[in-house]
Order: C-alpha cells, then sequence, then structure tokens
C-alpha cells in the first residue's frame, strides 16, 4: 500500500524537476495534485475538466498536453499509449535504470497497476519487433487483462448464480 501523501509527492517532484534543471511552476504542480487524487488513468481533457474544478485560473487542453507531457519525460506522470490516458507515478523514487515498467490495464474498471520489470524484457521484445523489421519504439508495456476484483465480478455473476446481487455501477 502506497502512503505517501499528495504533499510530499510535491517535494520529491520540486526535487526530481531541480535534478533536471527545470521548475515545478504552479500549473504543473495543480496538475500533480489533481492526478494523485484520480485512482484511474484519464485523458487530458477529462484532466482538463478536473483541473478547472478544482483550481480557480481555468487552461485550456492544449495547456494541458505541454504540462503532462513535461511531466511524463521527468516521468512523474505515465502516458499509458494503448487507452491514450494518463496516471501518476507514484513510486519516482527507487527505481533503477535497468528496470521498466509494465502497466497491468483492467479492461473492465481501468484499475491499473504499474509493475517494475527488467528492461531486458523489452530488449527480447525489441528483438522480436527488429527481426520482423520493425523498429520498438516503447520503454514501457502496458498489458491488457481483468483486476481481481472483476475477475470476481464474473464469477459472482455467473450464469445460475443467483444471488441477488446487483454490480456496483458508478
Ligand atoms: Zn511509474
Ligand atoms: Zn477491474
Amino acid at each position: 500500500m502506497n502512503t505517501m501523501d499528495a504533499r510530499d509527492f510535491i517535494q520529491i517532484a520540486k526535487n526530481i524537476c531541480e535534478k533536471t534543471g527545470s521548475r515545478l511552476t504552479e500549473t504543473r504542480q495543480h496538475m500533480l495534485e489533481v492526478l494523485f487524487t484520480v485512482e484511474t488513468p484519464k485523458s487530458a481533457y477529462e484532466l482538463t475538466d478536473d483541473y478547472n474544478r478544482l483550481v480557480n485560473s481555468p487552461i485550456m487542453a492544449m495547456s494541458v498536453y505541454r504540462i503532462l507531457n513535461f511531466l511524463a519525460s521527468i516521468r512523474l506522470v505515465h502516458h499509458l499509449h494503448s487507452i491514450n490516458k494518463y496516471i501518476i507515478c507514484k513510486h519516482p523514487i527507487g527505481r533503477s535504470e535497468d528496470q521498466v515498467p509494465l502497466f497491468l490495464i483492467c479492461t473492465s474498471c481501468q484499475q491499473i497497476e504499474e509493475v517494475a520489470i527488467a528492461a531486458d524484457l523489452i530488449y527480447a521484445l525489441s528483438d522480436h519487433a527488429e527481426s520482423r523489421g520493425f523498429i520498438s519504439a516503447g520503454s514501457q508495456i502496458e498489458l491488457n487483462s481483468l483486476c481481481k476484483k472483476c475477475q470476481s465480478n464474473i464469477h459472482q455473476h455467473s450464469p445460475g448464480d443467483f444471488n441477488g446481487q446487483n454490480p456496483t455501477n458508478k
């Protein structure tokens, strides 16, 4: 479980920015605060809405893209290309260079789990791609999957099981 709160995270983010010679501007910080509160990945447009609901000076989607690109470039945020959504990286420290993120994406509830895997695995996949004449462009792996909760929902509502429970709707 992650016990880091938003304030700790912003401090870590500031340090990372300093190390990379950039600055955590007010808008960048607000965007991180918005991302920190959401559990599931969100699109840039959804984040624009969330941002403008939370912060008094509204911004446009174009700026949101720019901010997200910056935050992704210093790995505080991940862009999940397969669903074109963004999620905060809650373990920006302590990851070594020979590890890359594997994202387990629940296709039912969009719950995300980020797991560190050996970078060698990506190299091995890139080798396969190259042997087919493709150049691999990714440094992360996204796996469509089904989380534990959604798996048990499927079992609960399998045919013949009338226990009177309704699936939880948002
Ligand atoms: Zn991460
Ligand atoms: Zn799920």
